[in-house]
């Protein structure tokens, strides 16, 4: 890729932002990076900045994170009694149950085991140790928690707490219609936990942990050389030559393999987005899960669900569910391929406009999966027999795959190439 021109003398004390989303270099001085919101000259993307509390504060939410997803999963999220049978909700609950049905459905307790307890456990003790190991630690290993702060990057968009949250509370307010329901211990504190969790987000500074591993200035580019930056880090530097041996070619500070743009990343949004839309019709049209009550069965899909909501006069939750499941996954869908199709015939329209609904689809992606986690809460703690039972069915696998390639497709896609594609730059 050609540098790009218009960014000045070196100075010491700058940091090199190459913006994600569209490519563009920029030089901003350390005092302009402390605390405020940088924009990108080119797509208005937000540059990624650091925020104004120290990491202490940030280290200090993560442990309590940590406490109050014991606790999540050390009490039931809500009680549940009907005609004298009692049950309970556990985080862990839904998966277990949905592993009794063997075959396609014990795959999917696996999804929601790793998305709702595995990967924010994960997740959050290595924000832990990155942090405390950055505060505490020997400054020259700092670059040992490398490793450990890209896994935790690569894996926070699959840490589903805060959707696994909405799911609960649209499981538990279509509960509340038919059975007696109490929040309980476990329910506080996952309330506690997603709280706190956006807050960490918000002060952890993805940059500044990074900078704190690895001081990015020494190996600036000079201005007019050949650049590249990393796709986990962020970290810009001078291009490596295309024949030097492949450890040339890595990130000296997270180590992934370093290239102008995502590889393969058209071609692979292609087939994922194409897997996806094929799944969408079984995913909206099969039921996703059947209600026995008093021996009168019952099959919802997708939508459904939402006309039940409706009928409950729960409408703001009914336009909240219709939103992320009917609305989201078929944007996204339209986005990818206009997208992509934009691409092939090298327009430059609405190139800004584009880049914001990228951000946009891939912002919101993951809380379709609310009603995958609902129909797998609803299916664990409905199970009274003859008074009422909750299934899950064939629909829910789909749609589950179907949120899944979607959220896949979008992190394949390079927005940048849109770009590219429009300066007659793409190859
Ligand atoms: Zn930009
Ligand atoms: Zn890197």
């Amino acid at each position: 890729m050609h540098p790009r021109e218009g960014w000045g003398p070196a100075g010491m004390s700058d940091t090199l932002l190459a913006c994600r989303d569209c490519g563009q270099l920029h030089r901003a001085p350390g005092s302009v990076l402390a605390g405020k919101g940088l924009a990108c000259v080119r797509c208005g993307s937000n540059l990624s900045r650091y925020p104004p509390l120290p990491i202490e504060v940030a280290l200090a939410l993560a442990t309590t994170a940590l406490i109050l997803f014991l606790l999540a999963n050390a009490y039931p999220i809500f009680l549940v009694s009907l005609e004298g049978r009692a049950g309970q909700d556990l985080l862990i609950s839904g998966p277990l149950r949905l592993s009794e049905y063997g075959g396609p459905f014990a795959g999917l307790g696996m999804l929601v085991a790793g998305l709702s307890f595995v990967v924010p456990l994960v997740w959050m003790c290595l924000v832990v140790i990155v942090l405390a190991g950055l505060r505490w630690g020997d400054p020259a290993l700092h670059a040992r928690f490398a490793p450990l702060w890209k896994t935790a990057l690569l894996l926070y968009p699959w840490s589903m707490l805060d959707v696994y949250l909405l799911g609960t509370y649209v499981a538990y307010t279509r509960l509340a219609e038919a059975v007696e329901t109490n929040v309980a211990t476990g329910g506080y504190a996952l309330g506690a936990l997603v709280l706190v969790q956006a807050l960490l987000v918000l002060t952890l500074g993805r940059r500044r942990v990074w900078d704190l591993i690895a001081d990015p200035r020494p190996v600036a580019p000079r201005p007019g050389e050949p650049w590249v930056a990393c796709e986990i880090c962020q970290l810009v530097l001078a291009a490596p030559a295309t024949e030097a041996p492949r450890a040339e070619r890595r990130c000296p500070r997270c180590a992934t393999h370093l290239a102008p743009r995502q590889r393969g990343s058209l071609s692979v949004t292609l087939a994922l987005t194409s897997a996806a839309a094929i799944l969408y019709l079984p995913a909206n049209l099969l039921p996703v899960m059947t209600v026995e009550r008093f021996g009168q069965v019952s099959t919802y899909t997708i939508l459904a669900g939402v006309e039940e909501l409706l009928h409950l006069g729960l409408w703001p939750l009914a336009l909240l569910v219709f939103f992320a499941s009917v609305v989201v996954p078929m944007a996204k869908l339209i986005s990818l391929a206009w997208f992509l199709h934009m691409i092939r015939r090298r327009s430059g329209r609405w190139l800004r406009e584009r880049t914001r609904l990228y951000r946009f689809i891939d912002f919101v992606g993951r809380w379709s999966n609310i009603d995958v986690f609902m129909v797998s809460i609803l299916a664990a703690s409905l199970q009274f027999g003859f008074l009422t039972t909750v299934d899950p069915e064939a629909g829910v696998v789909s749609f589950a795959a179907v949120v899944a390639l979607t959220m896949l497709a979008t992190a394949a896609f390079d927005p940048r190439l849109m770009w590219d594609a429009a300066e007659g730059e793409l190859r």
